[in-house]
């Protein structure tokens, strides 16, 4: 039987990508999204994977996606991807406390809520893989981000407290913390600054979806199973730690 995965935020952007990657790789993939449902059904139709609306920064929801998608897939799920993510960028001076709060409950709160959806049947199986995605701005603090680099900052954090607690129990957590990569959340950045941006990438692009998705599979696999709390940074060598 092919090991189960979920991967939140996969019906556009890098999680579109890693859903695919991890179809091709031979798991059962289930994604999830949070209101573009025209998005979500041609990326259905496209790919055969089966796509569920819930918002992740809502715990009971998570709770409830889980056990809906262990229910329609029949199994556990062994593979998670945190991956969905948003941004509300302004100086902090100007930033309101709502944007504050939505960012840190999207990107970071959800990586409590749906890991704990999962751990009891990781732990029970002796198996499970969760892959948190950060981001290089989480390293480094981004102008206008302190929202995001704080919520992206914390998943590595979470990531180590977790990788400790469940080491014994054949389950590794890692993050990955990707540079700029072209999907719809860098490519509204205005046109003056992605030169500058650009001018900073030593590799001299934007990353793809693809080149994320292909590090995710690396660290979901059987044979991946002693590298854990660890981070792996995907940026074109635009930060090197
Ligand atoms: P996109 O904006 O392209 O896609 C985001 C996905 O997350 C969509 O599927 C969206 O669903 C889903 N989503 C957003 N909010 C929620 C929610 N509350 N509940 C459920 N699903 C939700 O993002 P990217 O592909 O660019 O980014 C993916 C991840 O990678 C994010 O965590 C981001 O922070 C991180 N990252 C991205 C970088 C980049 O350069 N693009 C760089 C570093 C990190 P819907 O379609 O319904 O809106």
């Amino acid at each position: 039987m092919p090991r189960i995965a979920l991967v939140t935020g996969g019906t556009r952007g890098i999680g579109a990508a890693i859903s695919i990657a991890l179809k091709n790789a031979g798991y059962n993939v289930a994604t999830n999204y949070a209101t573009r449902d025209d998005a979500a059904r041609e990326f259905a139709k496209v790919t055969g994977i089966s796509t569920y609306k819930w918002d992740i920064s809502d715990p009971e929801a998570c709770r409830q996606g889980v056990k809906m998608v262990s229910e329609e897939l029949s199994g556990t799920i062994e593979i998670l991807v945190n991956n969905a993510g948003i941004t509300k960028d302004s100086a902090m001076h100007k930033m309101p406390p709502e944007n504050w709060d939505a960012v840190v409950a999207t990107n970071l709160n959800s990586c409590f809520y749906m890991s704990k959806a999962v751990i009891d049947a990781m732990r029970d199986k002796k198996f499970g893989r969760i892959i948190n995605i950060s981001s290089m701005n989480g390293q480094l603090g981004q102008f206008g981000q302190t929202n995001y680099s704080a919520a992206k900052a914390g998943i590595f954090g979470f990531t180590k407290a977790l990788a400790r607690e469940t080491a014994s129990r054949g389950i590794t957590v890692n993050a990955i913390a990707p540079g700029y990569i072209a999907t719809e959340m860098v490519k509204s950045i205005k046109e003056d600054v992605m030169k500058v941006i650009l001018s900073g990438i030593p590799v001299g692009r934007l990353g793809e979806p693809e080149e994320v998705a292909r590090a995710v599979v690396f660290l979901a696999a059987d044979e991946a199973a002693f590298i854990t709390g660890e981070t792996l940074s995907i940026n074109g060598g635009q930060y090197m730690e």
